[in-house]
């Protein structure tokens, strides 16, 4: 562990903690934000007296962060922001997080604490592949390895082969990633004839950003020998390393001495029983530059577990995300997640890792098509020879995941199977989905 003392902390303790540094935020607020501290339906610090009572406050939504661009709900003096990070949403206005110099250093203990839960020490070579930028892929990284003291090596996103020559040639042993990198990184070495086992040392992917389901989890590991972890975090909650699965894989632990995570009923807001499937409310309890209380995550998941890890952590523990409310899609009355696609399509080993899920109108009606490539390796089949596909069994294949998907979904899909390499490539986050319906 990173920080031994904090990370297993007793039950009674941690939560001990977690109130006086919520009563500390709420102070925060009410002492430099008036128009954040009216929005907390008049309660204040001296209001709180277990933590149940962060009831008494209301959510806190993505959209009131933007209608607070750039700086209405930050709590510190603007000549003590360091730096910002910025929401990727791809919509509307920007979310800005500012951070001062504490942020900073409660961002690179929490990083910090997540490489070293994924067993990077000072002794490994650790490749940082996504962006140095706006995104907080690329710093929190930075300042959390640093801490940690392994050699960084600062590629950020993009630039496949030299993220391969540099693996190999500079003895990359960790790397960071949003979730579906990997798969770039993968098809490029098929091209290549670069295999990772034999031409690299590398051992732990630390991967976040996307929904990735257990299927492309298992394309991952297996293909580039390496275990992977699935770390957690948002630019609103001040960047990625919110928390991390430990090598038990049991789970993902928050580090509940910095943050409060509530579930509730995506609906009605009610909270939900530790195990119930809801949304995660967040609230920050070290940030300064802009606190968040019972922030709207968005992200579903569940609390898999409070009592302490068989690792010794202590923080509870949330399953992988399995959607977030915002990619759900409604297609002729049916919600369905692009997760739940994507699971059932890996599912099949003649399937690449590529799909698209197309949803347009036409003559009054939703069409769904789902284009998927079928799997591949430097444009060669590597499946079972028996079933290397022909025209004939391309077409049985896709047959049958048309089927299959009816069968889950109730929902008719015309399913296109393609060749590798078919469909576009974007830089960043992965794209599942065309929904063509309102583009006009
Ligand atoms: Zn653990």
């Amino acid at each position: 562990m990173y920080q031994p003392q904090l990370e297993s902390l007793p039950r009674a303790e941690l939560e001990a903690l977690q109130l006086e540094q919520l009563r500390a935020t709420l102070k925060r607020i009410h002492d430099n934000n008036p128009r954040y501290a009216e929005r907390l339906n008049g309660f204040g610090p001296g209001d709180v007296r277990c933590l149940d009572d962060i009831r008494l406050f209301p959510f806190l939504t993505k959209e009131d962060l933007r209608q607070a661009y750039p700086f209405g709900l930050t709590c510190a003096p603007r000549k003590d922001f360091a730096r910002m990070h910025m929401s990727s949403g791809t919509t509307g206005t920007p979310i800005i997080c500012p951070h001062t110099p504490n942020d900073v250093r409660q961002w690179a203990e929490i990083v910090a604490r997540c490489v070293t839960a994924a067993g990077v020490t000072r002794e490994d070579v650790f490749q940082i592949t996504p962006s140095f930028g706006l995104f907080n892929g690329g710093f929190g990284f930075h300042y959390g390895v640093s801490a940690v003291g392994a050699m960084i090596i600062p590629i950020g996103a993009g630039r496949s082969p030299l993220q391969l020559q540099f693996m190999r040639d500079l003895g990359t042993t960790a790397f960071s990633a949003i979730a579906s990198y990997p798969l770039r990184l993968i098809e490029v070495a098929d091209k290549e004839g670069f295999d990772f086992r034999r031409d690299t040392q590398l051992r732990v992917g630390i991967l976040g950003a996307e929904i990735w389901s257990d299927e492309m989890r298992r394309r991952i590991e297996g293909r580039m020998g390496i275990e992977s972890f699935d770390i957690s975090g948002m630019t609103e909650s001040g960047g990625v390393g919110m928390g991390i699965d430990c090598a038990e894989h049991d789970g993902i632990h928050v580090w509940e001495d910095h943050y409060l995570i509530e579930m509730v009923n995506f609906d009605t807001g009610e909270p939900l029983d530790d195990g119930e499937w809801g949304e995660m409310v967040v609230t920050t309890l070290t940030r300064e530059g802009l606190p968040l209380i019972r922030f709207r995550t968005h992200d579903i998941t569940r609390i898999v577990s409070r009592e302490p890890c068989r690792c010794g952590r202590t923080g509870l523990r949330i399953a992988r995300l399995s959607c977030r409310t915002d990619d759900m899609i409604k297609v002729k009355g049916v919600n369905f997640y692009p997760k739940q696609v994507e699971s059932l399509l890996l599912g099949h080993g003649e399937v690449g890792s590529d799909y698209l899920i197309v949803i347009e109108r036409v003559d009054g009606a939703d069409r769904m098509t789902v284009n998927v490539e079928a799997a591949s390796e430097g444009g060669r089949w590597t499946g079972d020879e028996a079933h290397r596909p022909t025209a004939e069994t391309r077409r049985a294949l896709a047959e049958q995941l048309s089927d299959e998907l009816y069968n889950m979904l109730g929902l008719r899909a015309e399913v296109n199977l393609m060749r590798s390499g078919e469909l576009p490539r974007p830089e960043g986050k992965a794209v599942r989905v065309q929904d063509k319906r309102n583009s006009r």
